[in-house]
């Protein structure tokens, strides 16, 4: 039942000179062509309209293509185009929606090269981070067909008195708003979409307006794999107009969200505030994620891990690792070891294999993050800078922190980006530490690193934590392996590449037959 039938993708090596120089070579001759369009995508018809440039991360100067922004019409006939499609699509039944995202699967890995380059491109990704994501997306697709075969392929048939037969079936619940963050435009476009589609909805996708391209190339592609022209929409766009109007269509029945926690506060207004079907909300928000590093911790790892967790992908994920608790004992020499392992990150272009860190993905994002910087200059100590050299000055960069603040109480406001705050406590105050994190509402990640097993459990049990990981790092989730999603301030569940992920997308109906 968990997917025993399904492999996760192979992925890259890029280790290996033979797989990488071809690799790069096709990337650049995608990327050559130039002019990427995101424009409305509805009823299987690109629309057109006028254009705004889409530009890179990497060179602020440079136009990857051009975005059109959907209309308020154009949301209107999406939405009714859906509605009016997804009967038909539900009945097709599991198995033949498994056998369009098995297709879809193939499509990416098959022609990879496009994907990958906006991903670097449009969106800033280093080339491991491209490639992993593109893994990640392509296991959504097979995850959740095979999810579908067995969950939405037959009834299940539960027990009943002599004379009568109870059957459970699943559907779809109608049109689906897929809403979808720029930090995985790839990964988890295509898994919100996949999930609800493989449901039995039609959808309705609105992605983050830095990074239309690559969901223009995604959607198109589901187009080619089989998905209905009137299944399937796309609206690029902004969240205050699309997004806005999408989520207030009464005809909208569900709603699929990876973004802030404002933001899905403002949708669940919205959704209980109109007419319409009551809408569950399926949110994936933001992280205030914490590691605890005790004394029996191997600091070797405890290094590695935590640049992982808290500098790679630039801090860019929400399963990053912001806030270090490091005990007293071991916290000097653990902030001497990550300080100097600081100084070995590569800030640069993401188009070389040396870089480890790449761009943030906008100015209004950097500013946050410069904003944030400069408090903590005031308010806790620096441990380390990594700087942004000159050469970089075209781009939107932003060069890794350290900082240390006092107080085992005193957790900084939660920031998207490579910025990492050490806290020290002493043995005793541990309960003191679970009490600050759990004061702060979120519940994404959580990392441990101890020897002591039975202390680690303990914690795991008491944080209510969506994903937990003891003696490793905490970012990279696998789709089957480590089911992603958190609790309270970030998100409502179900976990993303999960079991049970399917079943929030669904309705379930009951058949009984007096025989
Ligand atoms: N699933 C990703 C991870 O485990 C993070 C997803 C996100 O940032 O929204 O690192």
């Amino acid at each position: 039942i968990y997917g025993g039938e399904r492999r996760n993708s192979r992925g890259y090596d890029l280790s290996a000179p033979e797989t990488v120089e071809p690799l790069l070579h096709r990337i650049d001759k995608a990327m050559a062509g130039g002019g990427w369009t995101a424009a409305p995508i509805v009823g299987g018809r690109q629309l057109s309209g006028q254009g705004r440039p889409v530009s890179s991360p990497v060179d602020r100067s440079r136009t990857v293509g051009t975005l059109v922004e959907a209309t308020a019409a154009q949301v209107e006939e999406a939405v009714g185009l859906a509605a009016a499609a997804q009967p038909g699509w539900d009945r097709l039944g599991g198995k033949r929606r498994a056998d369009i995202l098995n297709r879809m699967a193939d499509a990416l890995e098959a022609d990879d090269a496009p994907l990958l380059g906006l991903l670097v491109h449009e969106a800033g990704k280093i080339l491991p981070d491209a490639t992993s994501e593109l893994r990640e997306a392509v296991d959504f697709c097979r995850y959740y067909a095979a999810r579908a075969r067995e969950q939405f392929g037959t009834p299940l048939r539960l027990p009943g008195p002599t004379g009568e037969s109870n059957d459970l079936y699943l559907a779809g619940r109608g049109v689906f708003a897929c809403i979808s963050p720029w930090n995985f435009p790839l990964a988890i476009f295509v898994g919100q979409m996949a999930a609800a589609l493989a449901a039995g909805n039609s959808v309705v996708a609105k992605p983050a307006e830095q990074t239309p391209l690559i969901a223009a190339e995604v959607v198109r592609r589901f187009h080619r794999a089989g998905v209905p022209g009137a299944v399937l929409h796309l609206l690029p766009g902004t969240g205050e107009t699309v997004g806005a109007r999408l989520v207030a269509d009464p005809r909208v029945a569900g709603v699929a969200f990876t973004g802030s926690t404002e933001t899905a506060r403002a949708i669940n207004r919205t959704l209980a505030d109109r007419d319409g079907p009551i809408v569950p909300l399926i949110a994936e928000t933001g992280g205030q994620n914490a590691m605890i590093v005790d004394s029996t911790a191997l600091l070797e790892q405890v290094v590695d891990d935590c640049i992982q967790s808290a500098f790679l992908s630039a801090g860019q994920r929400c399963s990053a690792l912001r806030v270090l608790y490091a005990q007293e004992e071991i916290a000097d020499r653990l902030a001497a070891m990550l300080s100097g392992a600081m100084d070995m990150l590569t800030l640069g272009d993401p188009r070389h294999l040396a870089t480890d860190v790449g761009p943030i993905i906008d100015d209004p994002a950097r500013q946050v993050l410069e904003e944030h910087v400069r408090r903590m200059d005031r308010e806790a100590r620096l441990i380390k800078a990594v700087p942004v050299p000159e050469s970089l000055s075209a781009g939107t960069f932003f060069g890794p922190r350290f900082y240390e603040i006092d107080g085992i109480a005193r957790l900084p406001r939660e920031v998207f980006g490579p910025v990492l705050h050490m806290i020290r406590f002493r043995s005793g105050e541990i309960d003191g530490v679970v009490r600050g994190l759990q004061s702060t509402g979120y519940g994404l990640t959580f990392g441990i690193h101890s020897r002591l097993e039975t202390r680690a459990f303990e914690l795991f049990r008491t944080m209510g934590v969506g994903n937990t990981y003891i003696n490793r790092n905490m970012v990279g989730a696998v789709v089957g392996v480590q089911p992603f999603g958190g609790q309270g301030l970030s998100g409502t569940g179900p976990k993303a590449g999960g079991p049970h992920y399917l079943l929030r997308f669904a309705t379930e109906k009951t058949l009984t037959v007096n025989t």
